[in-house]
């Protein structure tokens, strides 16, 4: 059972409000940096572990920041976010560029910045050795198709855009080899909130074979293998976490056998979570703004799927609680929805929720990873402000909300007034 616990109180989370009008996110330092300790702990075997927090889930500086001083890197996948990470002062091999279909101009700004370069296609090659040239690491992201199966967020391996088929891998490393490449790195991505720990494990097992045949075929040496993300949080209550310190042990059972036992160590273990590391520490705070009752009864919340659109894009659930009344019985079936002209705007459906009256206060759990990150301005709707609830209990804006200027901002509206029709 996962707790659907909150880290304040009414009284508290009122008090933020009275400062920080709704919606908004919260995310809870205290909790982000014990489980930041606990990942990297459970990997400790392996000498040179790191997580490189994939960026994309929580695209916040202050956040990243946080990481880093727990020893992360960052997971960058577009230009934007390697400026998020060089902003944070993460550069270099702090850096890991997991990007497909990538611009030229992303593989500059990642060779100036030193980062670790992970390619998603044997093409990217020439095109990265043509406009930034080749660096002295490489990375190669492997698909390993029909061996793997996927599930609903990120589909069928083989039927997905990303990564080297295994023949393109050998030939990737022989040409990176013989272009003057001396270190090696390889990668593979084909979960999204898994919480099968025996999953990773056989991940893990592919790819320290890979690292095993590609270096004796190729008489190169292996530095990293890149776990990546994936790693699953309970969403549901009756959901258990994933059992982390199996997850390690079946690795490192998998690293002696093939990595040891082989004479390839050592060998580096990465992982790029995201939703691992702050998913289950970030809040969306709103309120009850209309109890709509007709063929269903409705509770129309001050957020909406531009705040959050994971139930909206992948069904997917978030636990809500409203705050004073967990403890009244849960009792009426509720759409909890937000106010997008578009019908799959709802944050749970059917959902046995104590009665709820305007000005309720609603707390969304679990919005921690790829929640205000993938927010968007469709139908007028404003980005959320992010709040940090600090270790000491304070409170400081880590992102302002949206505005209308905002909105208007890339507008010409002096263009308009000019523009005859
Ligand atoms: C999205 C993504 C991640 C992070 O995924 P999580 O599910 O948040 O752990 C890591 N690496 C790559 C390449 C990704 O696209």
């Amino acid at each position: 059972m996962a707790a659907k616990v909150l880290p304040f109180t009414k009284q508290q989370i009122e008090k933020i409000i009275a400062k920080y009008p709704t919606p908004f996110h919260l995310y809870d330092e205290k909790a982000i940096k014990e489980n930041a300790r606990a990942f990297k702990q459970a990997f400790s075997w392996n000498e040179g572990f790191k997580e490189f927090f994939a960026v994309k889930a929580a695209p916040n500086p202050y956040l990243m920041k946080i990481l880093q001083k727990e020893g992360f890197g960052s997971d960058c996948s577009s230009l934007p976010e390697l400026l998020l990470a060089e902003k944070t002062g993460i550069t270099g091999e702090e850096i890991m560029f997991s990007s497909n279909d990538t611009p030229a101009a992303e593989f500059v700004k990642a060779r100036e910045l030193n980062a670790t370069i992970n390619l998603d296609d044997l093409s990217h090659i020439a095109f990265l050795e043509k406009h930034a040239g080749l660096p002295e690491l490489i990375c190669m992201r492997y698909n390993p198709g029909p061996l793997k199966k996927g599930n609903i967020i990120i589909g069928h391996p083989e039927e997905a855009k990303y990564g080297f088929t295994r023949e393109q891998l050998f030939e990737g490393y022989r040409i990176c080899r013989e272009k003057g490449v001396r270190r090696f790195g390889i990668h593979a991505m084909v979960a999204s909130n898994e919480l099968d720990a025996n999953y990773f494990v056989e991940t893990a097992e592919i790819l320290f074979e890979l690292v095993a045949e590609i270096s004796q075929k190729l008489k190169i040496r292996f530095e990293f293998v890149n776990l990546s993300g994936g790693v699953g949080i309970p969403y549901l209550p009756e959901q258990e976490r994933i059992d982390l310190a199996a997850m390690s042990r079946g690795v490192k059972t998998k690293y002696d056998e093939i990595i040891v036992a082989g004479g390839f160590a050592p060998l580096k273990v990465f992982t790029e979570c995201g939703r691992y590391i702050t998913g289950p520490y970030g809040y969306l705070v709103t309120r009850v703004l209309h109890i709509k009752d007709t063929y269903k009864k409705f509770a129309g919340l001050d957020a909406n799927m531009a705040h959050l659109m994971r139930p909206a894009i992948y069904g997917a659930y978030h636990h809500i609680t409203v705050v004073g009344k967990e403890d009244k019985p849960h009792n009426i079936a509720y759409d909890v929805t937000g106010s997008l002209c578009e019908n799959n705007d709802k944050f749970a459906i059917d959902r046995l929720l104590p009665e709820m009256e305007p000005g309720d206060i609603v707390v969304i759990h679990d919005a921690g990873a790829h929640g205000h990150a993938m927010g968007f301005n469709y139908n007028g709707k404003l980005r959320s402000a992010e709040l940090l609830l600090r270790d000491d209990g304070n409170v400081v804006q880590i992102r302002r909300a949206e505005t209308v200027d905002d909105y208007f901002a890339t507008l010409d509206l002096e263009g308009l007034s000019k523009f005859k029709v």
